[in-house]
């Protein structure tokens, strides 16, 4: 049976009827909007707003802009519904885009739509759109109205542009509590803690009576500016004039509690928490749990915690940041654990403070794998877990990682973010590849004295002192000023690669022109530069004459240097001081032992082994990465347990019986750094770094450049014999080191031989 179609009139009103914005369900609307187009009726405005406020409030936002695209006049009521609803989900670009599009159709936005998109800038800190919206509601003639004053004051308070929020305020015509609260809290948040007081004080003169809302604002504000006295004060006065301080306002006070780390105070207001009932809280929990991991008390931490009746999110990830600030990753990660398999839902704080426990913990590989199976389970990582996870990629040179994680925020859009940028910068930096770095640099849409940093330290760690004066001077230029840490990385780059002059220019000008002291690191990169450049008793002087005590950064450079030249007499010196500063840093030894070797005096040496063997000391053991095909693979001194091994050994073999052919001998006076009894023959062939380069041969095609990361300095054999590999394979081989960057190609290495 055919149906007929029923006349256009009663069609709409039925339509129309059956759009109830507050009880339509989704489908229904879709039925309306399938009948409007099958009817003809998309140009009856009224009935396609309606239609596009049904989709927005069920957050349907691609349909409703369909629709709204589909009215070829649409009227200030279609715009005004859907930025009410895109302000209200927080899509505030959204909102303001839609804002434009309502102007460049004529049409003037009104007192419902100002407080819409004015709470859009402010979500946004979009001060500069804010404030062309403002003169807009002075030229509309809405600047009296309530609503838009109050949305005016939000912004500018959000903004920090406390002034402007003034101004607005005092012309407002009805003052009520919120604005009154917003401004204190504005003031207190800024750090005006007079002004928020004196304000706090007229609203209620002005018969204003201060809220909850108002004293949780005023207590925090002056909280997060480290006063802490002021904000218990408050909650007490809070408490005597009637106030009941609820879980909210006391909890906002812990952090700083634990920034201080106060436990006194901490212990009093778990007390009074616990009095008032406010023990169970969510927030209240997640903050004393906070405050106890701050503080180093994880036994507190842990008893607050499995008090607690049910799991929530907030308090889990404060166990595991707190478990990680106090070293104990195998913990954070068994809570981590423990809480998936408990069906927490776990976020991207979650998430992302795993991450960072593991980098900052040593557990990089770790790090690389939660962030692929934080992805997997569909936790999208965003600009806070980038920078965290970066640095894992430089450690352990994970360049296919770290390409894939600039990759990734690429597609995400992240990589505008100033965080995002520099720690790509380092990240190319540390995995040997420089210019990637300062391409990553030159694409940054902005820059701030991090990026600028980042790529100075980049040229100075591969001693490319030109590149790193070059861009110290486009930063000056750019008006960016210098820290000191600018200066720390162009002073490294000039006594790497011993450019005197240079480096008394900027450790002179850093004070003259930029009134920045110069601090131990500072010294540290003089002392290098001058002892490289065999000045080594002036070094010495400028180390007398240093304002603050020397450290052990300081002397180390020295005793380095000793080591190069072979000065005996200082290096006693260096080293007796090094004992003293760290005694239990057995690389200060080991350095010493090798000096006294390669002098012959093995008197000295014995001495050494003696001290070692009495302390209970022992050589860190070496440890090498190198990235194959995706994967990292670690490789420790002597360790046989690589599936690979045989074969690696056997390549090393043969490489050696080379080098002995061409005349170029093993340097056995550094098997003696090994404090330890071994056999000779078999701790040359066992270093890390050699193990790394043999796998590597294995298992690149010829020619393949090959990139190792050492944790501790290379020993001179494993220098040379590189350079002869790298000149016999034909393959430029990159090895970091914990001082610097080596670059064999064809036999030489970019140190000069000098680290
Ligand atoms: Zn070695
Ligand atoms: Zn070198």
């Amino acid at each position: 049976m055919a149906r007929q179609a029923l006349p256009l009139i009663d069609n709409t009103y039925t339509i129309l009827h059956s759009l109830n914005p507050a009880t339509t369900a989704l489908p229904q609307a879709q039925q309306a909007h399938a009948q409007i187009l099958k009817t003809g009726l998309s140009n009856h405005t009224h009935l396609t707003t309606k239609l596009l406020t049904l989709y927005a409030n069920h957050h349907q936002f691609s349909d409703a802009n369909l629709v709204l695209d589909s009215i070829s006049n649409p009227d200030a009521f279609s715009f005004s519904a859907l930025i009410s609803a895109c302000s209200k989900s927080n899509r505030f670009n959204h909102a303001l885009h839609l804002l434009h599009q309502m102007i460049s159709h004529g049409l003037l936005p009104d007192n419902f739509v100002f407080p819409s998109t004015l709470k859009a800038c402010a979500g946004l800190s979009a001060l500069r759109i804010g404030q062309q919206i403002h003169k807009l509601v002075n030229v509309t003639g809405f600047a009296t109205d309530s609503f838009v004053q109050s949305s005016l004051v939000h912004l500018y308070v959000k903004c920090g542009e406390m002034c402007d929020a003034r101004q607005v305020f005092s012309r407002m015509t009805e003052r009520n509590v919120v604005s009154w609260s917003a401004m204190v809290a504005g003031y207190a948040r800024r750090g005006y803690i007079d002004e928020a007081m004196e304000l706090f004080d007229e609203m209620r003169a002005s018969g204003v009576e201060p809220n909850s809302v108002s004293w949780n604002g005023l207590i925090a504000g002056i909280n997060s500016n480290g006063y802490l006295n002021e904000s218990l004060a408050l909650l007490q006065k809070m408490h005597k004039q009637g106030f009941k301080p609820d879980g909210t306002s006391i909890s906002s006070v812990l952090p700083t509690v634990g920034d201080l780390e106060d436990l006194v105070s901490g212990v009093q207001i778990h007390g009074y928490l616990t009095k008032q009932g406010f023990g169970s809280y969510a927030c209240v929990i997640s903050a004393l749990v906070d405050m106890y991991g701050k503080c180093g008390c994880t036994t507190e931490m842990l008893q607050v915690f499995d008090e607690m009746g049910q799991l929530d999110v907030g308090s889990c990830n404060a166990l595991v940041s707190g478990f990680s600030r106090n070293g104990l990753v195998d913990d954070a990660l068994r809570a981590f654990r423990q809480f998936e398999g408990r069906g927490i839902e776990l976020n991207v704080i979650s998430w992302t403070s795993m991450v960072a426990c593991c980098v900052q913990n040593g557990k990089d590989i770790e790090a690389l794998e939660l962030f692929r199976e934080m992805q997997f389970v569909g936790i999208e990582p965003n600009s806070v877990t980038i920078p965290c996870l970066l640095p894992a990629c430089a450690n352990i040179a994970a360049l296919m990682h770290g390409k894939a994680v600039h990759c990734f925020s690429l597609r995400r859009g992240v990589f505008g973010d100033l965080y995002v940028g520099s720690a790509l910068i380092d990240m190319y930096a540390k995995c040997g590849r420089i210019g990637y770095a300062r391409h990553v640099f030159n694409t940054m849409p902005s820059k701030n004295v991090v990026s600028w940093n980042a790529i100075v330290g980049g040229y100075a760690m591969h001693g490319k002192a030109e590149e790193a004066m070059e861009v110290f001077q486009l930063m000056k230029s750019s008006g960016q000023k210098p820290d000191f840490i600018t200066f720390t990385c162009v002073l490294s780059a000039c006594s790497q690669t011993g450019l005197a002059e240079q480096g008394w220019y900027y450790f002179n000008s850093m004070s003259r022109e930029y009134g920045i002291k110069a601090r131990t690191e500072h010294y540290a990169c003089m002392v290098s530069l001058l002892s490289r450049i065999g000045k080594l008793e002036e070094a010495y002087a400028m180390i007398k004459e240093m304002p603050t005590e020397p450290d052990a950064c300081i002397w180390g450079a020295l005793l380095s240097s000793c080591r190069v030249h072979g000065n005996m007499s200082l290096a006693e010196i260096a080293a007796e001081k090094l004992f003293k500063l760290e005694p239990r840093n057995a690389g200060n030894y080991v350095l010493l032992s090798n000096i006294y070797a390669a002098k012959g005096m093995w008197d000295g040496v014995d001495r050494v082994r003696d001290v070692m063997k009495r302390m209970g000391l022992r050589k860190n053991p070496g440890c090498s990465w190198i990235e194959l095909k995706n994967t990292v693979h670690t490789l420790l001194a002597g360790d046989k347990s690589h599936p690979q091994m045989t074969q690696i050994l056997e390549r090393l073999d043969s490489l050696g019986m080379e080098m002995k052919k061409s005349g170029l001998l093993p340097n056995t006076n550094f098997v003696l750094q090994d404090v330890e009894e071994q056999e000779k023959e078999h701790i040359l062939c066992g270093h890390s770094e050699k193990l790394a380069i043999g796998l590597g041969l294995l298992n690149t095609r010829p020619g393949t450049p090959l990139r190792v990361i050492k944790n501790l300095r290379t020993c001179g054999d494993c220098h040379a014999a590189i350079k002869f590999i790298s000149s016999f394979e034909g393959r430029e081989i990159f090895i970091r080191d914990t001082n610097r960057f080596h670059h064999f190609k064809d036999g030489v290495c970019s140190c000069g031989d000098y680290w």
